[in-house]
């Protein structure tokens, strides 16, 4: 499957008027040099878009939505990248004809995808030939319709042990490869295929690429495990992503909230009532990087884990590594069947539905959950809960949700609010205190750099001698998510030899850690003029708090520092720096 380059999706870009096309969507009109809107992205009254045909870019003043023709085509149709590319394509005249895109991959997975790509082709053609009716019919009795075997891409591996190896076979791919994406096995020199006999399911990384199956068996058949898993390989990374993910950010992000289920029958089941917003961990612990995924949503998550113990037990550990990373947590727990697919069949969608409708804050659940096999009319049981509560309190930030909590619970069990209050604040680490204060100071000074180092790497993106200006006068920056955004400004720059603000924003838009920050720094700064003038203020600016930093650090290191000599050459050190200071 071919892949479209930068180079083409930036002639596109630039072919396409930005005001035109944006126009075609919603009203604009023009003010000054730009043009301004009602913005699509949020409840706006006023129009809060603006427009910029000079730069190409949009930005919300309101709501923080930023970007170029693309980013705003995504996301007002609800569609991939790529989409937006061919929709933007189509309106300028021009056709496209490619169907995958990820600047991600690099060309050394080129061949991966195209396999898996080949690969889902074959699983989803097998579904429609003779051999695929049973399958069919099977998947239709367990209440899947046509709409969401497409939706999910829904195939069949066949009865002959190495129909899918033949095929691979005939296209001239390694065999290693094969081997190492887990389509095949080899067992004393004979190639059998992995999946047979089974209806299959792709598994999808978060940008859409197909990296894996998980394959069910459909008829009687004894002794094999109902479910079979492409096991871990160079795409397909075990815990990294969620089912549904990619499908799902945009109409969580449109929702503001997102449901995560166990199983990815779960979640297939969950959209076949019309709830796409819904992922599944493939497990019951959610790993790190889930949880980065959903952070960077910036949406409310539900938990509606299995109804069983397992189900419970995850719902708390995975609600506590969410309110941890500070991401506002909800819980559904469904009575009766084992899962949301089991409870759906059962009850119908609109049961599911009323659930979704009320679910309980994070904390409420936990609440409950700590009173569970206590008797709280017993002295001891209460006094063990009171204090888990109080503990559970320590995690969380909101000083409103303390204050009712501790006046519930005082006015539930007659106990002194006094007493709660000041135990409460006994359990509170003490670390945290004293960053409060430290994180003020730490904050006005950070703003200073913040802005600038900001500032600096929105010009950079404005064109070659403001690369030069960064590498001549700057050349660094010491956090690490600035450092790599000035390093993606300068390859794209060497990639492409030229820049601009619009091109850099395709090219960053499916790196996920990012782009977040290069739209909140464009949305920042799409107003300002871009000079050299501009820029050296804030590289000076920058400079001395760098300088001043130093300095303040090698104090430090004088005070610890023993030998009288070295002393003295630290010494000398911070008296040149404060020289530049000034
Ligand atoms: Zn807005």
């Amino acid at each position: 499957m071919a892949s479209v380059s930068n180079e083409e999706i930036n002639d596109i870009r630039a072919s396409a008027d930005i005001v035109a096309i944006i126009g075609s969507y919603i009203p604009l009109t023009q003010k000054g040099k730009n043009f301004v809107g009602v913005c699509p992205f949020h409840d706006d009254h006023s129009p809060s878009m603006s427009v910029s045909p000079e730069k190409q870019i949009y930005k919300c003043f309101a709501c923080g939505a930023s970007g170029n023709v693309f980013t705003f085509v995504a996301e007002y149709e609800n569609v991939s990248f790529i989409e937006a590319v061919r929709i933007v394509a189509s309106k300028c005249g021009k056709e496209l004809s490619i169907t995958t895109y990820n600047n991600n991959v690099s060309q050394a997975l080129k061949e991966e995808n195209e396999i898996m790509d080949l690969t889902q082709k074959f699983f989803l053609n097998n579904l429609r030939t003779k051999f695929g009716k049973d399958a069919l019919e099977y998947l239709k009795n367990r209440g899947l319709n046509e709409d969401i075997i497409k939706e999910f891409g829904i195939g069949l591996s066949l009865d002959s042990n190495d129909s899918l190896y033949q095929l691979l076979l005939k296209k001239n791919y390694d065999i290693k490869k094969l081997l190492d994406l887990g389509l095949v096995n080899s067992v004393n020199g004979k190639t059998y295929d992995m999946f047979t006999r089974r209806i299959t399911f792709p598994l999808w990384d978060k940008d859409g690429n197909i990296v894996g199956f998980s394959a069910r068996v459909y008829r009687d058949e004894k002794d094999v495990s109902k479910y079979m898993n492409s096991r871990e390989s160079k795409l397909f990374k075990k815990g990294e992503t969620l089912y549904n993910y990619h499908k799902a950010k945009d109409i969580a992000k449109r929702e503001k909230k997102i449901i995560v289920v166990e199983g990815f029958m779960d979640a297939i089941r969950i959209s076949s009532i019309g709830i796409k917003n819904v992922v599944a961990l493939q497990g019951t612990a959610m790993t790190t990087e889930q949880v980065q995924l959903l952070k960077k949503l910036r949406v409310k998550v539900i938990l509606c884990l299995d109804n069983d113990n397992a189900g419970l037990i995850a719902t708390i550990n995975n609600g506590d590594e969410l309110i941890k990373n500070e991401i506002e947590t909800e819980v559904i727990r469904l009575s009766g069947e084992k899962d949301p697919d089991e409870y759906i069949l059962a009850n119908g969608g609109e049961a599911f539905k009323n659930n979704v409708d009320k679910p309980l804050s994070y904390f409420e659940f936990k609440m409950n959950y700590l009173k569970q096999n206590k008797d709280l009319n017993n002295v001891e049981d209460l006094s063990i809960y009171v204090n888990d509560v109080l503990k559970s309190l320590t995690e969380i930030d909101d000083p409103i949700l303390k204050e009712l909590t501790l006046d519930k619970m005082s006015k539930e069990y007659n106990l002194s609010i006094i007493v709660l209050k000041n135990k409460l604040e006994q359990l509170e680490p003490v670390k945290i205190k004293k960053e409060i204060k430290s994180t003020v100071i730490e904050k006005q000074r950070k703003d200073v750099f913040m802005i600038g180092s900001e500032k600096i790497l929105y010009f950079m993106m404005n064109g070659e001698e403001y690369i030069r200006e960064y590498q001549k006068k700057l050349g660094f920056f010491e956090d690490s998510l600035y450092r790599e955004i000035a390093n993606e400004i300068v390859y794209f720059y060497e990639t492409n030899k030229e820049i601009t603000v619009a091109d850099f924003i395709t090219y960053v838009n499916d790196k996920n850690d990012i782009r977040d920050k290069v739209m909140e720094i464009v949305n920042d700064s799409a107003n300002d003029e871009v000079t050299i003038e501009a820029m050296d203020e804030y590289i000076d600016a920058l400079s001395r708090v760098l300088v001043k930093n130093e300095i303040k650090r090698l104090k430090k290191l004088m005070k610890s520092e023993l030998d009288e000599a070295k002393k003295l050459e630290i010494a000398l050190q911070i008296k040149e720096l404060k020289k530049e200071d000034v």
